[in-house]
């Protein structure tokens, strides 16, 4: 958690040094408080939940008769926290599931996103823990539309020491890998299957059908017990647009953000959660195999506010 803070400080400390410079004033004007509100959405906070936390703030400073700065900065990491919601569970579902035989299957989690986004990274780094937990993994290489994917996961996995099921050819149909990888899980008694799919964005009816195919084929096998969305926490309102779509389409049960270390719009956690209505679970902070993080909210304000 100190980790995530100095991350999160270091990409959020704009954010932080533009609010903690304007809640420094003696007496905030005008121009303060509208200042207040531009630094908050171009942290992509997002106007709704911007304009509410403002008036919220006004209130109390106006109603409780906050005058020191120390106060007023009190005020807003509580009003942000609210906004960022503490109150959810952000924990991953690896518990087994059961097949229709009455069988025990390995949890299988399916990571879903646009290419690019870092959803191999944030597997591979997601094994990497799991395995550190002490349980067995297998993952699963669906993403069968970029030639080098597979080979990318597959090199996670080796490092990680964990087997990766994939087809030999490219442009192999996804859904029979996920499959063969949720049947290699079952036969081999691990506890978590994480397959890996290709995102194309271009096409939603395709993309429909890819993830709908890709979800009926494995739950022939095991229940899903976690869709994860990964979303690219420097790419906006774009990411917001790539949500709402996969939100449609895959049923997603948790948000995966990935590369706040290269971004001060933080604020994005709080759109995105409103858009979807799932929790941020996972957050990405780097590239290494030790950057990925649980989402905690007082933490994640703390850094932004740093
Ligand atoms: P995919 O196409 O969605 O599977 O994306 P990749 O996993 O291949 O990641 C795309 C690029 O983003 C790679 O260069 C990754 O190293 C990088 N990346 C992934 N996650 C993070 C992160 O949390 N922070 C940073 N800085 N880079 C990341």
């Amino acid at each position: 958690l100190a980790r995530l803070r100095g991350r999160l400080a270091r990409s959020g400390s704009p954010l932080g040094t533009r609010l903690l410079a304007v809640l420094s004033r003696d007496h905030l004007t005008e121009d303060d408080w509208d200042e207040l509100e531009e630094t908050l959405l171009l942290a992509d906070v997002g106007a709704g939940p911007t304009g509410d936390l403002i008036e919220a703030l006004r209130t109390r400073v106006r109603v409780d008769g906050v005058r020191e700065p120390g106060a007023v900065r009190d005020l807003l990491r509580e009003q942000l926290i609210a906004l960022v919601d503490p109150t959810l569970d952000r924990s991953l579902n690896l518990a087994p599931g059961v097949d229709a035989a009455g069988e025990a299957t390995p949890a299988v989690v399916l990571v879903v996103g646009v290419n690019g986004t870092g959803k191999t990274t944030t597997v591979g780094k997601l094994a990497r823990v799991l395995v550190a937990e002490d349980r067995s993994v297998v993952l699963g290489a669906a993403d069968t539309f970029r030639a080098a994917a597979a080979d990318q996961l597959q090199t996670w996995g080796s490092r990680v020491g964990v087997p990766t099921v994939r087809s030999d050819r490219d442009g192999a149909d996804p859904a029979a890998v996920a499959f063969d990888a949720v049947r290699t899980g079952k036969a081999s008694g691990v506890d978590v299957v994480l397959v890996d799919t290709a995102g194309r964005l271009q096409n939603k009816a395709g993309l429909m059908d890819e993830l709908g195919k890709i979800t009926r084929v494995i739950t022939r096998e095991a229940p899903l017990s976690e869709v994860l969305l990964v979303l690219d926490a420097t790419t906006g309102q774009n990411g917001l647009n790539q949500a709402r779509v996969f939100g449609e389409v895959a049923g997603v049960t948790g948000i995966v953000l990935t590369k706040l270390d290269g971004t001060a719009k933080g604020g994005i956690v709080v759109a995105v959660q409103r858009e979807l209505g799932v929790p941020v679970k996972l957050v990405g902070l780097g590239e290494g195999p030790d950057d990925l993080a649980p989402f905690d909210a007082a933490s994640f304000v703390d850094g932004l506010l740093e």
